[in-house]
């Protein structure tokens, strides 16, 4: 919101604009003029196949243990308390020290049994001489300790359930937000966030969703024993945003492709900021290019809260960490010899001139330092010193799927675009 700011000046700035304009608005627009003795920063390449952390929670399925299974089968459930180890156990069901010592020694697997965790269960059965027959201890939803005796012994064995996995899906249209939309599509807050992460070198989704985009996609859910214990990975999904349709793929190696097998992983994120920090998506007043009213405007302005995260849109090295005027504490990355991407006004950097960062990694929160007429981040994008829509801007393409795997790819791609398709269909004709 640079561009609010000239009206916003005193009086006496105005006189010294119409004095001396070109060098204060050279100090305005032109915050970073170190930019070209920056451009000979090496190149930085990213390395193909690498997987690019993204602040993104990723699910995991819920400890979904059900006692009453093991109740039925007649074990006690003992619930595991602060200071509980085996010897306190074994003796508060009436165990010998011999047979503690034993289960001890059951093999290597019951080594475990010396780091239970307060909270877990262990379940134990005894025979009616109120001697121990077998214990177990459930290691995940998937995998259980067994401990049995054997003669005077006890051996113990890793009981490995089945996870089955089905295919559900899910479908929206945006009314009001992408959030809502995908609440009232069924979706998790992390699925929501999955999707959006999917999508997110493609598409700005703080501030670049309208109503009517849509999206449709195919996702996992992980079963054991007929019982439902959490959600896999989205497996297939499209989005259409403002009428471009993305869609996207995911094969064995885990990352996502186009159907035509390029990554979706790209150089840079569409935007430095997580969508759903930022402020009313569908303000109307944003919903009109503003920016382009009052010119120039060299960024995009995000409007969020004060603190919120903002990241590297690729990885680079920081040329620039500091505080001015003008442009409060701001962060300048350089992102191979062409790109170079500019955050103004937080509230506090995190990180250091000269450092090498990520794509998204946090560089710094949000905030209202410098002139601003309010919290937001200031995002500009520069290719060979001028400034770009970085929304819309070409970006170097990305890498394709290895030569060898394509053909395989191919017909996972097919397969999944037309349950993709097929889905579309039923959910159209329950409208
Ligand atoms: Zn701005």
């Amino acid at each position: 919101m640079i561009h609010n700011t000239i009206k916003h000046l005193p009086k006496l700035h105005q006189i010294i604009l119409g004095v001396s304009g070109v060098l204060l608005i050279l100090m305005i627009f032109w915050p970073s003029d170190e930019a070209e003795a920056s451009r000979q920063v090496r190149a930085i390449e990213l390395i193909p196949g690498m997987q690019y952390e993204l602040p993104m929670p990723v699910f995991e399925p819920s400890a979904a243990i059900d006692d009453a299974v093991f109740e039925a089968e007649n074990y006690i459930t003992h619930k595991v308390s602060r200071g509980d180890t085996l010897a306190k156990i074994m003796s508060k069901h009436k165990q010998s020290p011999q047979t503690t010592y034993k289960l001890d020694n059951a093999g290597e697997y019951a080594r475990t049994l010396r780091r239970i965790r307060p909270g877990d269960s262990v379940y134990l059965q005894i025979n009616e001489a109120g001697q121990l027959v077998s214990l177990k201890y459930p290691l995940s939803n998937t995998e259980t300790l067994m401990i049995k005796a054997q003669d005077t012994d006890f051996v113990s064995s890793i009981e490995t359930k089945q996870v089955e996995t089905s295919l559900n899906f899910a479908q929206g249209t945006i009314q009001s937000s992408f959030w809502n939309a995908g609440i009232a599509a069924g979706l998790t807050d992390s699925k929501i966030m999955q999707l959006a992460g999917i999508f997110g070198w493609d598409i700005d989704f703080a501030q670049e969703i309208r109503p009517g985009d849509s999206f449709n996609m195919a996702f996992e859910e992980l079963y054991v024993d007929g019982e439902f214990i959490g959600y896999g990975d989205i497996v297939s999904a499209e989005f259409i945003n403002q009428g471009d349709v993305f869609t996207a793929i995911k094969y064995t190696d885990g990352n996502y492709y186009t159907p035509e097998g390029r990554s979706m992983r790209k150089s840079f994120l569409r935007a430095p900021i997580n969508f759903s920090h930022v402020s009313s998506n569908f303000n109307p007043k944003r919903f009109h290019p503003v920016q382009k009213r009052i010119k120039p405007h060299r960024g995009v302005d995000y409007v969020a809260p004060v603190g919120t995260p903002v990241m590297a849109a690729g990885n680079g090295k920081v040329i620039r960490s500091a505080y001015d005027r003008f442009n409060g504490h701001h962060v300048f990355i350089q992102h191979g010899e062409r790109y170079q991407t500019k955050y103004l006004h937080f509230t506090r950097r995190a990180v250091k001139e000269g450092e090498w960062v990520k794509q998204g990694q946090v560089i710094g929160y949000l905030g209202s330092t410098g002139m601003v007429t309010g919290a937001h981040l200031h995002y500009e994008f520069l290719v060979d010193g001028v400034h770009r829509n970085p929304r819309t801007v070409e970006l170097p393409k990305a890498d394709p799927i290895d030569k060898k795997e394509k053909d395989k790819f191919l017909l996972i791609a097919d397969k999944q675009m037309s349950l993709l398709e097929n889905n579309k269909r039923i959910m159209l004709a329950m409208q």
